[in-house]
C-alpha cells in the first residue's frame, strides 16, 4: 500500500461542501456503506466515517472520470477500512459496483427511518395516538432487555420520558454527550438524554425494564441494592458532574439562542419492572429505602412510567 491514494484523496476531500458532507451522513444514517461492514447497521463514531468519492476527480486517482463532480451522486460514506479497500482495488470495486452499493444501503437506511428506526418493526396498524402507540407497545415488548431497543423507544415516544419529569415542558436531546465538544457532538461521556426546559435541564439514564432491582440479601431482612441500579446511579451522577464542568465551555461555543442554564440539575435513572420483580415485604422495603436515600436522583421503574401514561390516556380520552 503506498501513500499515493492518501496523498491524492486528501486535497478532494477538503473541497466537499459541509452540506454535502451532512447530507452524505444523513442519506447513509451516519453508517458505513459497505455490504456487510460491521458499521453498516449499526452506527459508529463519526470519526471513523468518510466521505468517498466514487468517480475520482484528478488524473490518476481511482475512478478517475474527468467530467466527474463532487455533489451527492458521486459520493458514499463508509469506513476507513473500506474506503481504503474500494481505492486499492478500483478494478473490482467499480463506478457502477459502489452506485448500487450505496443506492441500496440509502433505501434501507430509509425505509429503518420510515419505521421509526424501531428494531422490532413497523408501528401497530390502525393506532394513531403516539400514547396509545407507546402503551400498546410496552404491552408487548417489555420483556425487551437490550438497553439500546429502550433508549430508541423513548426518543421516538419522548411523551413517555415528558411524564417522567414531572409535566415539565422540556425540550429533549438524544444521546447527549456531556463533556464533549457542543451540546451534542462527540467526545465525552454519554447520556442518554439531557431534557432542556427553559430555567434547567435534567439528566436521564435509561436502563431495561428486565434489569433487577436488588441484588443478594444481606443479614436477614435487608436485601442490596442490584448491580444494575447502583451502576446506573453512578453513571447518571457522573455525567451530571461532567455536565456541570463543562457547561460553561459549551455556552461559550454556542449560538446565543442555543445556550442552556443550568442550576442543580435533577438526574432521573429509570430501570427495572417492580410488577415483573412482585417483591415481598421485605423486599419492597428495602428497595423503597434505598431509592428514597438517593439525594439528587429519582429512580422511577419501567411499569410506574407506563401506569402514569395509562392513568393519562384515559384523563385524555375520558375512560
Ligand atoms: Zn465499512
Amino acid at each position: 500500500m503506498t501513500d499515493k491514494p492518501h496523498q491524492l484523496r486528501r486535497p478532494l476531500q477538503r473541497r466537499l461542501t459541509s452540506q454535502t458532507r451532512a447530507a452524505a451522513f444523513a442519506l447513509s444514517g451516519g453508517m458505513c456503506s459497505f455490504p456487510n461492514c460491521e458499521w453498516s447497521t449499526n452506527p459508529p463514531d463519526p470519526a471513523i466515517l468518510e466521505v468517498a468519492h466514487i468517480q475520482g476527480l484528478m488524473p490518476g486517482s481511482p475512478r478517475y472520470n474527468e467530467a466527474a463532480s463532487i455533489n451527492l451522486d458521486n459520493v458514499i460514506v463508509l469506513c476507513a477500512s473500506h474506503h481504503e479497500i474500494v481505492d486499492r482495488h478500483p478494478d473490482r470495486y467499480t463506478t457502477s459496483w459502489l452506485t448500487a452499493a450505496r443506492d441500496k444501503h440509502r433505501h434501507e437506511v430509509a425505509s429503518r427511518l420510515e419505521r421509526g428506526f424501531s428494531p422490532l418493526g413497523p408501528e401497530p396498524a390502525g393506532i394513531e395516538n403516539p400514547l396509545s402507540v407507546a402503551l400498546h407497545r410496552w404491552s408487548t415488548e417489555s420483556d425487551v432487555s437490550s438497553e439500546e431497543h429502550w433508549q430508541q423507544f423513548f426518543a421516538r415516544f419522548p411523551v413517555c420520558l415528558a411524564a417522567v419529569l414531572q409535566g415539565r415542558a422540556y425540550e429533549l436531546l438524544s444521546k447527549c454527550y456531556v463533556g464533549g465538544k457542543s451540546w451534542n457532538n462527540t467526545g465525552g461521556s454519554v447520556l442518554d438524554f439531557l431534557a432542556i426546559h427553559s430555567t434547567n435541564v435534567a439528566c436521564i439514564e435509561i436502563k431495561a425494564p428486565t434489569a433487577p432491582l436488588l441484588g443478594s440479601q444481606y443479614r436477614g431482612n435487608t436485601y442490596l441494592p442490584s448491580r444494575d441500579l447502583l451502576g446506573g446511579w453512578l453513571q447518571v451522577l457522573g455525567s451530571r458532574q461532567t455536565l456541570l464542568q463543562s457547561a460553561a465551555q459549551l455556552n461559550a461555543r454556542a449560538e446565543p439562542g442555543a445556550r442552556v442554564t443550568i442550576t442543580d440539575p435533577q438526574c432521573f435513572l429509570i430501570i427495572g419492572n417492580l410488577i415483573e420483580e412482585s417483591f415481598d415485604e421485605t423486599q419492597t422495603a428495602s428497595f423503597e429505602l434505598y431509592r428514597r436515600s438517593l439525594r439528587d436522583v429519582t429512580v422511577v421503574t419501567f411499569d410506574e412510567v407506563f401506569s402514569g401514561l395509562e392513568m393519562l390516556r384515559n384523563a385524555i380520552e375520558g375512560i
